[in-house]
């Protein structure tokens, strides 16, 4: 068992993890930038320790202030959270060779799964059903480059080998425009990833995406805890997610998921971990693993009454997983919205002191939030300033308090989505299940393809 961890991360997931820890009775330490000593966290955590300034290349994403600051305070072991170090595998590796417990995959399985390339290869040879496309990375000759996409069929999409977070995609809809996209994409991606590499794949049109939640102890133990639906996008974001997916073909579904966690055991996975998919007429595409903990796990959470950021801590203590495929149940459904501090129309940030946040309640209501009243919103950071989470024995119900929950949610002095939240929870097409990628883009008015 853990005896003290460091959480490497900020905001509502750090305070999600500080939470797990006292469950657990595991000590904490926060460390925060300077725009963010009055985290709610940082308050809450037996010790803890400012690592640089407002910038998170000089703070969060500094590896030699987050193992420093591990040293003097004595955890063993680090939770990165998602998103700034969570995926990083030399990150991961200089946890470890230091002496401490890195809470999700070993260095090698993060690489494997961060370069989309290699972890598409790594599921075909799983016997996980892939997107159809350029087998490895496009080439470089323009010729071939031209025959792959012809034999997939337009329209394609180009993407980079180490992209994420929705960047570094770019759609082609015609052959004459295929190798000034991949060149531009190329550009890009070595710009922002330090990888140029890109690949190729089908443009699926009318897809959603469907993700599976796995856990596994890297001693040989692997389950799934069923599937998400986070279809509801913009700008490849995540805006709503629900568990169950809603209306998938149950012997597909089940396929899927077994050669999931077959794949875990075959790669050594350890931890937390998804499988996004895309899902189009009754067939999973995989996209990517997410080798971390995700923003929209508390949905799963919901429906099967486990506790994965627990599980993550249990499995990072070395222990083995002690849940069974067959104790995992699902039971009625969940709906997540994501609030962001920024404006419902153009989505334009919108930081600032919250004068009140009045948080909603009730049977089936979950708030995972770091605010408070008078707390200031940084401007440095992503927008998410909470999750609204509602569970109901069926769709509808937790729909039905979804809305409710959002008529009472107050947060005063900042700009939120909540409207646009408002808006999609009674939107008819939504209301139905099972809308597609492009629907909440469509719905915007800002649709391209
Ligand atoms: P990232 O790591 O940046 O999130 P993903 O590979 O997970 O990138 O893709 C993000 C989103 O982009 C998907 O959820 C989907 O909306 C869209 N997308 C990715 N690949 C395809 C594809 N082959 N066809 C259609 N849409 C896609």
């Amino acid at each position: 068992m853990l005896e003290k961890v460091l959480i490497a991360n900020r905001g509502e997931i750090a305070l999600r993890v500080l939470r797990a820890c006292k469950e657990l009775g595991i000590k904490t330490v926060a460390v925060h930038s300077t725009a963010d000593r009055d985290l709610m966290h940082v308050s809450l955590a037996d010790e803890s320790v400012c690592i640089g300034p407002a910038s998170s290349a000089q703070s969060y994403l500094s590896i030699p202030a987050i193992i420093a600051a591990a040293e003097v305070t004595g955890a063993d072991g680090i939770h990165p959270g998602y998103g700034f170090l969570a995926e990083n595998a030399d990150f991961a590796e200089q946890v470890e060779k230091s002496g401490f417990t890195f809470i999700g995959p070993t260095a090698d399985v993060i690489r494997l799964m961060g370069d989309k390339v290699s972890a598409k290869d790594a599921m075909k040879q799983a016997g996980v059903p892939t997107v159809p496309g350029s087998d490895g990375p496009l080439p470089e000759d323009e010729q071939e480059a031209l025959r792959i996409a012809r034999e997939v069929g337009y329209p394609v999409i180009i993407k980079a080998a180490g992209g994420g977070g929705g960047r570094g995609m770019r759609v082609v809809h015609k052959e004459e425009d295929l190798i000034a996209s991949a060149k531009l994409t190329r550009n890009e991606a070595g710009a922002a990833f330090g990888n140029p590499m890109v690949y190729l794949e089908k443009f699926l049109t009318n897809p959603r995406h469907v993700e599976i939640q796995v856990l596994a102890d890297g001693q040989g133990n692997a389950i799934h805890l069923g599937d998400r639906d986070c279809s509801l996008q913009r700008r490849h974001q995540k805006v709503i997610e629900e568990a169950p997916a809603p209306l998938i073909d149950e012997e597909a579904r089940r396929k899927v998921q077994a050669r999931c966690v077959q794949a875990c055991i075959d790669i050594g996975y350890r931890g937390a971990g998804t499988f996004e998919f895309l899902y189009e007429d009754g067939n999973f595409y995989f996209i990517e693993m997410n080798t971390r903990v995700q923003v929209e796990h508390p949905v799963t959470e919901m429906v099967t009454g486990i506790d994965i950021v627990k599980e993550m801590l249990l499995i990072g203590g070395g222990q083995k997983l002690s849940i069974k495929q067959e104790d995992v149940v699902i039971r009625g459904h969940a709906v997540e919205c994501r609030i962001n501090a920024e404006d419902p129309r153009n989505f334009m940030p919108s930081p600032g002191k919250v004068k009140h946040f009045h948080a909603p309640g009730g049977n089936g209501v979950r708030v995972d939030s770091h605010l408070y009243d008078g707390y200031s919103v940084p401007p440095h950071y992503d927008s998410l300033i909470g999750k609204l989470i509602t569970f109901g024995a069926n769709r509808d119900e937790a729909m039905g308090r979804m809305r409710n929950a959002l008529d009472e949610l107050i947060v005063d002095g900042i700009k939120t989505n909540a409207p646009l939240h408002r808006d999609l929870v009674r939107d008819p097409g939504f209301c139905k299940g099972g809308v597609n990628i492009h629907y909440l883009e469509k719905k915007l008015g800002m649709d391209k393809h």
